[in-house]
C-alpha cells in the first residue's frame, strides 16, 4: 500500500477491518469515500460516532437499542412469558418482520464456538439465566443451523431443563448454517409453529 498516501492507506486499512471487506473492497470503498461530496462524508462519521455513542443494549433482553429497556421488552402486550433466544439483533428483527410472533426475546449476541474459543461466558447467557429466575413458562431457541448454533441450543436446553420451564427447538426447514436474517417470513413462522420441546 506504499503507493497511496498515508492518509488513503490509513482509511483503507481500517476499512479493510470490517468483516466481509477484503483489501479489494476496501480501496474500492476508500476511493469512492474520497469522491463523495464533504458533506456526505461528515454525514457518514457522524452517523457512525452518534450510533455508536446512543446504541447500548436493553437492560432486559440484550438487543441493540437506544433506550435501557427496548420497545419489545417495554411492550405491556406481549407475551413476556414467551422467551424466544436469538443470536443477534439482525435474526430478531427477522422475526419482528414476520409480525406474528407475541413474545418477547432474548439475544445472545453470539453463539458458543470451541472452534473461535468463544466459550458459555463470552455470550449473554447468564442475562438469560437470571430472567428465568421470574415469571416464564416457555423458552424457544432459535439460534443458527450452524454447528455453533446447536452447541448453543444444546448447551441451553440443558442449563434450562432443571428450572421445569418448558424448552423448545425451532423446527428445520431453516437451512443448515442458514442466517435467519436471510430466511423468508413464510419459512420462519412455519419454523416457529413446527417448534418441538427438547
Ligand atoms: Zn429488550
Amino acid at each position: 500500500m506504499e503507493y497511496y498516501s498515508s492518509h488513503i492507506s490509513r482509511l483503507i486499512e481500517e476499512l479493510g477491518r470490517l468483516p466481509g471487506i477484503g483489501p479489494k473492497s476496501a480501496q474500492r470503498l476508500a476511493f469512492h469515500i474520497l469522491n463523495m461530496p464533504e458533506e456526505h462524508v461528515e454525514k457518514l462519521a457522524e452517523s457512525i460516532r452518534s450510533a455508536k455513542k446512543n446504541v447500548r443494549y436493553c437492560k432486559i433482553c440484550c438487543t441493540l437499542t437506544d433506550s435501557e429497556v427496548c420497545p419489545i421488552c417495554g411492550n405491556e402486550a406481549r407475551n413476556h412469558k414467551q422467551i424466544m433466544v436469538v443470536e443477534n439483533s439482525r435474526d430478531l428483527a427477522a422475526y419482528e418482520k414476520t409480525q406474528k410472533y407475541e413474545g418477547v426475546y432474548h439475544v445472545l449476541q453470539g453463539a458458543i464456538s470451541p472452534m473461535l474459543g468463544i466459550g458459555p461466558d463470552d455470550i449473554r447467557l447468564k442475562e438469560l439465566m437470571r430472567r428465568l429466575e421470574g415469571d416464564v413458562d416457555e423458552v424457544i431457541i432459535a439460534t443458527n443451523s450452524s454447528l455453533e448454533g446447536e452447541t448453543t441450543a444444546m448447551y441451553i436446553s440443558k442449563l434450562v431443563k432443571p428450572t421445569g420451564i418448558r424448552v423448545s427447538r425451532i423446527a428445520s426447514g431453516v437451512p443448515v448454517g442458514g442466517d435467519l436474517e436471510y430466511i423468508d417470513e413464510v419459512t420462519l413462522l412455519r419454523a416457529l409453529e413446527g417448534r418441538v420441546d427438547l
